[in-house]
């Protein structure tokens, strides 16, 4: 059986301040039936790790480099993610795609990285409207999906993410049919690479998930939770996407 996991990408947005959302979720969920994960900024995962203590919240990062140390101003490495408290991080995320040019080698090399510091990786995968209008969805999610993911990768140390680059942040969501389709091919993807232990491996779905359609799409084959931008940076929002995960 999979756990489920809900887990809020808290993007480039919140300050100190934002500590007591968490306090909320926390003081909400005090015993929680699936996962639950919050990635802030860098500089707030120390303070939240510690206002997380004595809960089930997992607090993680958003990118870190590929390399433990060295010459790379502005970038963290996987193991002061490890260091500040961090249990897992975002890899591949379609802004870092479009962002700063990462490709699915580089995510592949972050992967390893996050792994070998004891990380468990959340890897980001996607299609952009264009890709998805021209027929191409499946072969860009499993072209992605087979580039960003090491080897050695197990349902452990790994979740993948689905997210449509045109349903993050906009308010679209692709159909039920839809999710259920990429879901199964990624799914078909992980077991042909990784034998049974393809089964695994946690799928989440990601992209303008909200409260108001969370059940529907954590009824879909597959579905293993979401990865959540805008709506979790509210605690107001989050815990009843966090409360349809635990009923579906
Ligand atoms: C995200 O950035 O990973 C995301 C899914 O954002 P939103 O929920 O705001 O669409």
């Amino acid at each position: 059986m999979r756990r489920k996991l809900a887990a809020g990408n808290w993007k480039m947005n919140g300050t100190m301040a934002s500590g007591a959302e968490l306090v909320a979720l926390k003081d909400a969920h005090p015993a929680p039936s699936v996962d639950i994960l919050i990635c802030p900024p860098a500089t707030m995962i120390a303070p939240m790790v510690w206002q997380a203590r004595g809960s089930a919240l997992a607090i993680g990062g958003q990118d870190c480099h590929a390399k433990v140390s060295g010459a790379h101003t502005g970038d963290i490495s996987a193991a002061q993610l490890k260091d500040a408290g961090a249990s897992h991080v975002i890899l591949g995320h379609s802004e870092r795609r479009t962002d700063h040019g990462e490709t699915d080698a580089l995510v592949q090399a972050k992967t390893e990285a996050a792994h070998a510091a004891g990380l468990i990786a959340v890897v980001c995968v996607g299609e952009t409207l264009a890709q998805r209008e021209a027929g191409e969805t499946l072969a860009v999610v499993g072209a992605q999906l087979a580039g960003s993911l090491p080897d050695a990768a197990t349902g452990a140390d790994t979740v993948v993410a689905y997210e449509p680059v045109w349903a993050i942040g906009t308010g679209l969501t692709p159909t039920t049919a839809q999710i259920a389709e990429v879901h199964a091919a990624i799914r078909d993807g992980l077991t042909r690479r990784f034998g049974a232990a393809g089964g695994d491996f946690r799928i989440l779905y990601g992209g303008s998930v909200k409260p108001s359609n969370a059940a529907e799409i954590f009824a879909v084959q597959d579905v293993d939770g979401a990865l959540v931008g805008g709506a979790s940076l509210k605690a107001a929002d989050f815990s009843p996407i966090i409360a349809a995960l635990e009923a579906a």
